[in-house]
């Protein structure tokens, strides 16, 4: 049955536009859909993250906010919420994830380390690589098919694991659990059971990276045979219990606009954080939130965690992905809970990775029907050379339509899938796009494009060597963003002794 379990108190307006507006719209835009304006947008599919709406109790929770800079209750509230859930000790809020990971990270790797992960986030990755280290993605090999039904496609490889701590200079483990840039899949609890134990034997810290962790727990809840029946809530203790702290954005599974969280076991590691944290993001009891936005947290991460809610959002991204098969759009199986992402390189042969094809779907999309979403192929994940062309492809090119909690219903849901029919129908047609200019790092996030016309197409990348460099193409200065994270160029003190 698909019932949003809850009822609607307030409301906004969807400004409706046509083609011809959407055209003008994207064009200015530089072909980037991060660049729209939200009312530009009809359904906004770009991300679930901070899109969340409210409860009447997160409201009024944040009624009760207490905006003392130091001590606040707010600060005691949001700790024992995080603390009933994760059993760490030290609990840092931070005022997002990649907040999290800049401090952990900063304090924890030194130059030229690697962090190894089922797949980093792309934020995730960034703030490895700027400290001058290596983010290496050890999916397992079930990932790699993109139409298996494997319930638990998000786990890491086990053995891949085992031989890379075994090599060394292995910094830290980090799970990121649901696996967002691997098609949402989750993590089973025995993967990540036997992962801490491999990084426990060889010394090395193993983290989640937990934007949506009561996601995974549902997944689990219901697909790994130990955990049935058991609450979601439950099966998240259980997650956390297994690996030596987290780091997470709270603007997911927590359902608020801005929040994240840093949580650990081992104290010493937390000081040293709690002192970057301060520097960077603000004192301990409120590190860059404001009490409303604690006391709304606290209470979100409740509703986050209920079997009824997550039961229901995992319905409606199932009737969506259905909904998609059943129009002929290939979708990545099983669906998740918080995207339903479209295999647009099955559709679009005609377009080799360096036209980026998934790019040119997601972009149809909005000029279909408004519907703005993302790509996650080689436009996000590739390598470019400086000259905006493709060296490097990723392996699929998929359109992540993420779907923002409580805020659209089946009947938008049914409208986003119209739209993807009726693009599939011209799907032959739809133009490349190539870079005009775009940054280094995190691309897709400030690149602007253009199509790419059939004639050009037919003959190859002609003339893309002849181009101009792109302008905002500029390396970041890696040392001082490193100093600037914990203040002590080279990193010494006590080494990171993980729980027994
Ligand atoms: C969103 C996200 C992050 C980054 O969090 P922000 O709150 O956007 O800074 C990191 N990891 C994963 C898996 C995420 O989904």
């Amino acid at each position: 049955m698909l019932m949003e379990p809850y009822r609607i108190k307030v409301v906004e307006p969807i400004t409706l536009t046509d083609r011809p507006e959407r055209e003008k719209f994207m064009a200015a835009a530089g072909y980037n859909p991060f660049n729209l304006r939200a009312e530009q947008v009809m359904i906004d599919l770009l991300t679930d993250s901070g899109t969340g709406a409210l409860s009447a109790a997160q409201q009024a929770a944040g009624m009760g906010g207490d905006e003392t800079y130091a001590g606040s209750p707010s600060f005691y509230r949001f700790r024992a919420e995080v603390e009933d859930l994760t059993s760490y000790p030290h609990i840092f809020p931070v005022h997002q994830g990649r907040a999290a990971e800049r401090i952990l990270f900063g304090t924890l790797l030194r130059p030229g380390q690697i962090s190894l992960s089922n797949t980093h986030f792309d934020t995730t990755r960034a703030n490895v690589e700027l400290l001058g280290c290596e983010a290496r993605d050890i999916p397992c090999e079930e990932a790699g098919d993109i139409r298996s039904d494997h319930p638990f496609k998000g786990n890491i490889d086990l053995a891949q694991l085992e031989a890379f701590l075994r090599w060394g200079n292995v910094g830290q483990v980090i799970m990121t659990v649901t696996n967002n840039g691997g098609g949402g899949q989750p993590v089973s609890i025995d993967n990540i059971r036997r992962a801490g134990e491999i990084c426990r034997a060889h010394g090395i810290p193993f983290f989640l990276d937990a934007a949506r962790f009561a996601e995974n727990a549902w997944l689990v809840s219901q697909n790994e045979p130990e955990f049935a029946g058991l609450s979601p809530r439950t099966v998240a203790r259980e997650m956390f219990a297994l690996a030596d702290g987290c780091v997470a954005s709270l603007k997911k599974d927590g359902i608020v606009h801005m929040g994240g969280v840093i949580a650990l076991r081992d104290a010493g590691l937390a000081a040293r954080c709690e002192q970057a944290l301060i520097a960077g993001e603000g004192f301990s009891t409120y590190g860059g939130l404001s009490g409303r936005d604690l006391d709304m947290l606290a209470q979100g991460l409740r509703e986050g965690t209920d079997a009824a809610y997550l039961r229901g959002r995992a319905a409606a991204t199932a009737h969506l992905a259905g909904l998609l098969t059943d129009a002929g759009v290939p979708v990545v199986r099983p669906p998740g809970v918080h995207a339903v992402y479209i295999d647009a390189g099955a559709v679009l042969p005609h377009l080799p990775a360096e036209l980026f094809p998934a790019h040119s779907f997601a972009t149809e999309l909005y000029l279909e029907g408004g519907v703005r979403a993302v790509e996650i192929g080689s436009l996000m994940c590739g390598s470019v050379d400086e000259h905006g062309v493709l060296t490097k492809a990723a392996p699929r090119e998929l359109v992540r339509l993420a779907l923002p909690r409580r805020v659209y219903t089946q009947s938008h849901l049914e409208y986003v899938a119209e739209t993807a029919a009726s693009v599939m129908k011209r799907v032959d047609e739809l133009p490349g796009y190539r870079l005009v200019d775009s940054p280094k790092v995190l691309r897709h996030f400030k690149c602007r494009l253009e199509p790419v016309e059939r004639s050009f197409r037919s003959g190859g990348l002609v003339g893309q060597a002849d181009r101009e460099p792109l302008a905002g193409f500029v390396d970041v200065h890696r040392d001082g963003f490193a100093d600037a994270v914990d203040g002590s160029a080279p990193r010494e003190g006590k080494p990171y002794s993980p729980v027994s």
